[in-house]
Formats: C-alpha cells, structure tokens, sequence
C-alpha cells in the first residue's frame, strides 16, 4: 500500500488487466492530469466477481505487465493487495484499506463509464460513495450522463447536485466525469487479436507486447481442443443436458463468417441464460482444461457470447433472441447435428 498517503490526493484504479492496453494508460495519465492527483494506485483483481475466468496469464505475470508498462509513470504505485487477497476481489475492501490512513476528501475511485453504467449492482456501492470521491472516465460506445436522470438508480438518490462535468454527493463526496481523448480498445479484443495473429500496434505499447511475445502469451487455443466439430457437439450436448431451449449448431467454414463454428441456445430467462454459459465454461474446463478467450454480456443475460476461438456459443435469453434473429444470417451454412436434448 501507498506509504505515508495522509497528505496527498490518491487515486485507485482496479481491473483484470488482462492485458494493461493504451486505454488503461490513456485513463490513467488525464485522470491525473485533469484532477492533479499525487499518486494513482493501479490495483489488478484477482478475481472479477462480475465475469467469468477466462484463459490468460498468471497473476505474477499480470503484475510484470503493469510493472513494465507503467514503468515511466513516476505517479504511479502498483498495489497486488488483491492478489494477496485471492478470491473475488471486491473494490470495497480495497477502498477500506485505504480509507484507513487517506481522508474520504482525498481518496479517489477511477473506473470506467461501463462499470459507472451498473455501478449500483457493486457490493457495497454506498459506503464506496462515502468514503471515496468517485472519477468516472467515458468510454466508447457509452455516454456521459446528461441529467440527474440519467446516472443510474442507486446513485441518483444520493445525488446533492448535478452538472455535467460533477455531481455533488449528499455524503460531501463527488463524482467527476472525465471525457478521455477515446481510445476505443478493451482488453477482450486485444486477446482476439493476439490469438488470431493480427496488429495490436494501437492496443499496447511496445514494452508490453514484447514481454507478451516472449511470454507466448495469449496463443490459440487451437492446440489444446483439437477437432472443433466434436468441441462443438460437446458444449451443444452441456447445453442439452442443463434444459437450454432449441439448442443449434453451425458450421461456418463456407461462408463469410468472423468464426468457424457456432453455437446457439436460450434459456427461459435471464438466470438461465447465464447459468447455461457458466455451465458450458465449467464443463469445457473439466474436459478439455481450457477457459474462453473472453465472455460477453455475462452482467445482464440477455445475451451471452462465450468465445472459445474457431467456436463462438451464443446464449440468450429467449425473448432476446427471438429480437435478434442471428440464425436467419447462417441459413446457407451447415447444420450440425447435436446429441439428442434428454426427454423432458
Ligand atoms: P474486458 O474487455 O476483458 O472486459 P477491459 O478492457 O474493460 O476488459 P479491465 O481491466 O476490466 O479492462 O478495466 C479496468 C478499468 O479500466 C475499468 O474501470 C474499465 O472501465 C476501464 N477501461 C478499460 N478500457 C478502457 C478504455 N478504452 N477507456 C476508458 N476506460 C477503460
């Protein structure tokens, strides 16, 4: 932790990292310079509560990346108080470490506009709000709040005044908005990249993709799953077993088509629907020892993409799939034909 913290301004930012990319370092250098902050404390998870493990480096190696990318930020402290911790890393217990020796005034919380979005769905999001000052950074594809209105339910009701740029909390806390220069880029597309052999030039930076490189991090998981038909018959009969609705299978080779094999399920609600990816998550690890490259939509479970390379499992709750219609866009490609669904 930050030594002799009392006087200064602190800034914790906390992620998976998986890997450090020009977004994170975008956020981190106009937080500070905006907010002229002392220190920013960079804190890697553990463990996401919010998402699904996915296949990636060790701890220790996460921690190299932040030491080597942020290496000439002289601002910067990497914390691995979390690491240490293990589990499901909760920002709050972080936060209440440091409340300890920093004052609330002077403490400050970065997360992004995404994790702003769902904010009120954090364990213990109310006291995080007393006893720190809250930076939210925008973000791609997401917008700045325009009115009170907009800020999401939980923290509405908190809220003491608003403008765009700050909201003033009744706690005496703040919540300022940060607009960065947007670097569109997330740390599950620079994985697909990786793994798929294209340019990450823009996503890291040179020390980062190096240390990536020779690490062989972030290879295909090709190797390790082999024939992609029979995986794909696999998580389909998982599927079956755990009472998805109309489970399908595709084979996209001969048509345009960002992956090679698909997968598509429902459930009858939005529990279901993520219950069934986890359940897939689980038992492909079982078999094969292998996580997914990355996990979408895993929060909400409307719609829940599990990506294991050349196989892409879609699944929905029903209802949104039925809005989305995505089978109509592989009709001209190869229906596999899955383990029969148990007889209800
Ligand atoms: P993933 O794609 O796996 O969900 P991520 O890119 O969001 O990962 P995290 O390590 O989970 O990376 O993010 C840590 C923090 O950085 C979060 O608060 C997130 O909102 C923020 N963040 C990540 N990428 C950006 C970006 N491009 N611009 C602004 N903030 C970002």
């Amino acid at each position: 932790m930050a030594q002799n913290t009392v006087d200064q301004r602190i800034g914790i930012f906390g992620g998976t990292f998986n890997p450090l990319h020009t977004g994170h370092i975008n956020a981190i250098a106009t937080v500070r310079n905006r907010l002229g902050l002392d220190t920013i404390v960079v804190v890697p998870a553990a463990r996401n509560p919010k998402k699904l493990p996915v296949e990636g480096p060790t701890n220790e190696q996460r921690l190299e990346m932040l030491r080597i990318g942020l290496a000439d930020m002289d601002f910067v402290q990497i914390d691995d108080l979390e690491l240490k911790r293990g589990g499901p890393s909760y920002s709050i217990d972080t936060l209440e470490e440091y409340a300890k020796r920093v004052k609330a005034d002077d403490l400050y919380f970065i997360i992004g506009l995404d994790q702003f979005e769902i904010f009120d769905t954090w364990k213990d999001y109310e006291r995080i709000l007393q006893i720190a000052n809250l930076v939210v950074c925008s973000r791609p594809g997401h917008q700045l709040p325009f009115s009170a209105d907009e800020l999401p339910e939980g923290v509405k009701k908190h809220v003491a005044a608003f403008d765009r740029s700050y909201v003033q909390l009744e706690s005496g806390r703040g919540i300022d908005f940060v607009r960065l220069q947007d670097v569109d880029v997330s740390a599950s597309e620079v994985r697909k990249r990786l793994r798929s052999g294209r340019s990450v030039d823009r996503h890291l930076t040179i020390p980062v993709e190096e240390y990536i490189r020779g690490a062989q991090l972030y290879g295909p998981l090709k190797d390790r799953i082999g024939d992609y038909e029979e995986f794909t018959k696999f998580c389909g009969d998982k599927l079956n077993a755990r009472k998805a609705i109309n489970v399908r299978g595709f084979d996209l080779r001969k048509i345009e088509a960002p992956t090679e094999f698909t997968l598509i399920a429902s459930g009858t609600s939005t529990r279901h629907a993520q219950s069934l990816a986890e359940s897939v998550v689980r038992e492909v690890k079982e078999e094969y020892g292998v996580l997914p490259q990355s996990v979408e939509g895993m929060s909400e479970g409307r719609w829940v993409l599990v990506d294991y390379g050349a196989l892409i499992v879609h699944v929905f709750y029903d209802y949104v799939r039925q809005e989305y219609r995505l089978e109509d866009l592989w009709k001209p490609a190869r229906v596999l034909e899955l383990p029969a669904a148990p007889a209800t």
